[in-house]
């Protein structure tokens, strides 16, 4: 089971010569979806091999750097004849902002735009997964952060307790591996705690939009196998992170430190890190280890936490 993210645009506010402004897109068993679009992602979607058959565009917040690209993508999709329905998610005042933008971009559609403002809280189910917004605190109107929470799988099964057991390779395995008891010809009744270990957790990948660091974040990312989080300064900007809703290198490192994730990724660079970062990423790793700068078109793959176990 597949997901990967990719960042389309790892730069604040405005494009410089090395970073687009924010977008990224998470590729899960094939389908696609954006966080976020900033002006110019879709030219960064083909030049980094991202679909433009998704069906989902979570907008973290309506600050122009994160929006105005979903008209140009419209229009091009409009253009490709595209038929299958968009939907288009934010915080509440979204609607009237998006719905602009979508008359902007598809002034001839071909398509229906869906739009639909989300509360902190309310998930979008999805088979297999959810996405969960979460408020952050970026000042102004409500900003959000993205979860995605993958559903529990079933628990390992042991083939060579099965067969120590006598019970014949084939369909009888999968009822037991579902959970369900089974009774043999002899009359031995199987029940799938003798051969399934407990249920493992599915993945979670936290995605926060434009915040300072708060609590809402620390609590959606527990134990996330991913996380990314806004960095827009470093240390030296720190009271212009306060004064803007923004954080820097060293505070997202503590998020991530506090919430006890397995990879933290930068994002959204103040312009003056655009050709180098790594002043920011020194800042960072001296709190928290597992930290990766974000670069346009960056891959980062999201293994389950027992893969090869
Ligand atoms: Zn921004
Ligand atoms: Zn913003």
């Amino acid at each position: 089971m597949s997901l990967a993210l990719r960042l389309l645009g790892t730069s604040a506010s405005r494009p410089t010569v090395e970073r687009n402004v924010a977008s990224l897109a998470l590729t899960r068993e094939g389908e696609t979806m954006l966080f976020d679009c900033g002006e110019g992602t879709q030219r960064q979607m083909m030049r980094y091999h991202v679909s433009f058959a998704l069906g989902d565009i979570f907008f973290t917040h309506f600050h122009a750097d994160h929006l105005i690209g979903v008209i140009g993508l419209l229009r091009t999709m409009a253009l490709q004849g595209r038929e299958e329905p968009l939907r288009l998610w934010g915080p509440r005042g979204g609607t009237r902002v998006l719905r602009a933008a979508a008359s902007f971009g598809a002034d001839r559609p071909t398509f229906p735009v869906e739009v639909a403002e989300l509360e902190p809280g309310q998930r979008v189910e999805r088979g297999g997964y959810q996405i969960v917004p979460f408020a952050v605190d970026h000042g102004g109107p409500p900003s959000f952060g993205y979860a995605l929470v993958e559903a529990e799988r079933k628990g390992r099964f042991n083939p060579e307790r099965a067969r120590e057991l006598g019970i014949p390779e084939g369909p009888l395995w999968g009822r037991i591996h579902r959970g369900l008891a089974v009774t043999l010809d002899d009359g031995r009744t199987i029940e799938p705690g003798d051969l399934v270990g407990p249920p493992r957790p599915g993945r979670r990948v936290v995605v926060t939009g434009d915040t300072r660091p708060c609590d809402a974040t620390v609590a959606a990312a527990a134990q996330a196998d991913l996380l990314v989080h806004e960095a827009t300064f470093g240390d030296e900007e720190a009271e212009r992170a306060i004064q803007t809703g923004h954080s820097t290198a060293r505070e997202a490192a503590g998020v991530a430190k506090e919430a006890g994730v397995r990879r933290l990724v930068l994002t959204h660079f103040s312009a003056r890190y655009s050709r180098d970062a790594s002043e920011l990423e020194r800042e960072a790793r001296t709190v928290f280890d597992a930290v990766v700068v974000g670069k346009d078109g960056m891959e980062i793959e999201v293994p389950f936490a027992d893969a090869g176990l």
